[in-house]
């Protein structure tokens, strides 16, 4: 008996560590199990964690191109914000628009002034505002001032107006998507205009043709090729196509030779600018000289034509420049300074830091100052003639001294003019006599 409970003692006792060997090893594996689980999981969030990592600074990076952004949009709030509290009173608008009274009619530019004063006194919502716009814009559309055509399109866009805003009118931060963002929700329709103002960007030749503007202004217009090319300017300009005497010329011998001497006193001064539709045109305050035998001619601008308009034995230079000059008995001079691609021009890099791409108004840059005289050669040698304004109304009666000597431009300030090709094509000599000196 004692054997038999001693076996099944025993047993028991087997079985039982056997079940605890069991149950260990089945606790092993679950660990083990657990561990690569725990592994795993610790192995994705590392991954997850770098993924966040990277995110976090591709934000920052974003943030601080956004704050880059910002900050000139900052600058123009802090700006805005002192002008709208120095006129939150409104005095000033009292002032104006009583002022204003006493005439029957106001200019579009007192218009345009009036909105944008209202607005910055009462907000953009107020209708006398809205008004002032409309009226700017109804006045500037018979004309040809796209500064007010601008200024009046924004007041109404600000507004929340539905208003067609030229491309050219938005200022950079409200492109392209900009100009339907009416604060009233409405889909103003400016994609059209829009994409047309950005075509005749890119084309320098047709800033002059009708329909560029909202104003649709049915006038006089003429172009460097097309519908209204040189060929046709004689239609609406007689002169063009009558004339005996146009400019410019084939310059080729035989010459006559000449005793003229020709001269410059160009002084420095305050630069103005405009780009007109046909071509780049500084305007030059009095007192810069062109003295032809001891007879002064003022100088009242010059200009940039590209290619050179004049050719020599039958070849353009790059570009030309001709200097306006008029006498005291109003005869006009113009001198012409070829200019070769080459190394950069100096003069030219000024100008063109301040050039308006788009046709508009004249702008005086502040604080700029241009000498002429820097564009000119050292040698004076030339040929002459007899002309005519190489630009419609084509008047004759303009005599040409073109500079033998030429000046650098370089490629790259060539194709930076924004008119690609600005140049009428050589005219008929029809006998007359070309001179050098
Ligand atoms: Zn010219």
């Amino acid at each position: 008996m004692k054997r038999t409970i001693f076996e099944v003692i025993l047993a028991l006792a087997l079985v039982g560590a056997g079940a605890f060997g069991w149950t260990n090893w089945k606790q092993n594996q679950t660990a083990s199990k657990q561990v690569t689980e725990l592994k795993t999981a610790s192995e994705e969030a590392d991954k997850a964690s770098k993924e966040k990592t990277d995110a976090i600074k591709a934000a920052e990076e974003e943030m601080s191109a956004l704050r880059a952004e910002m900050a000139p949009l900052e600058k123009a709030a802090r700006e805005l914000t002192a002008v709208k509290g120095a006129l939150a009173n409104g005095a000033t608008l009292a002032d104006l628009e009583t002022a204003y009274k006493s005439q029957k009619k106001l200019s579009a530019e007192r218009h345009v002034g009036l909105g944008a004063l209202r607005m910055l006194t009462k907000g953009a919502e107020d209708a006398g505002s809205v008004d002032a716009f409309r009226k700017a814009l109804d006045l500037s559309e018979l004309g040809d001032r796209k500064n007010i055509v601008c200024a009046a399109q924004l007041g109404l866009l600000a507004a929340g107006e539905q208003v067609t805003v030229l491309a050219e009118c938005l200022p950079q931060s409200l492109k392209p998507e900009g100009a339907t963002q009416g604060k009233s929700g409405k889909d103003a329709p400016t994609e059209k205009s829009s994409e047309k103002a950005g075509q005749a960007k890119d084309n320098g030749d047709d800033h002059s043709k009708p329909g560029d503007k909202t104003g649709e202004k049915k006038t006089a217009h003429w172009s460097y090729d097309g519908e209204m090319g040189p060929e046709r300017w004689g239609k609406e300009f007689p002169t063009c196509a009558k004339g005996k005497s146009q400019a410019p010329l084939d310059i080729r011998g035989p010459f006559v030779k000449t005793r003229s001497v020709v001269t410059t006193d160009y002084k420095e001064g305050p630069l103005k600018m405009v780009n007109n539709g046909h071509t780049i045109q500084v305007n030059v305050p009095a007192g810069s000289k062109l003295r032809i035998d001891g007879v002064a001619y003022e100088l009242l601008q010059f200009h940039f034509h590209r290619p050179s308009e004049e050719k020599l034995d039958g070849k353009p230079m790059a570009m030309v420049i001709h200097f306006v000059h008029k006498n005291a008995e109003g005869k006009l001079a113009v001198l012409g300074v070829l200019l070769k691609e080459g190394n950069e021009n100096p003069g030219i890099k000024t100008l063109w830091a301040n050039m308006p791409l788009e046709e508009g108004p004249e702008i005086a840059p502040d604080a700029v100052t241009f000498n002429p005289g820097n564009l000119l050669p050292r040698e004076f040698d030339f040929f002459s003639y007899e002309g005519s304004l190489t630009t419609p109304p084509c008047t004759e009666g303009v005599r040409f001294f073109i500079l033998k000597t030429t000046v650098n431009v370089a490629k790259e300030q060539v194709t930076a003019f924004p008119f690609k090709r600005n140049a009428r094509p050589v005219q008929a000599l029809n006998g007359r006599e070309i001179f050098t000196n």
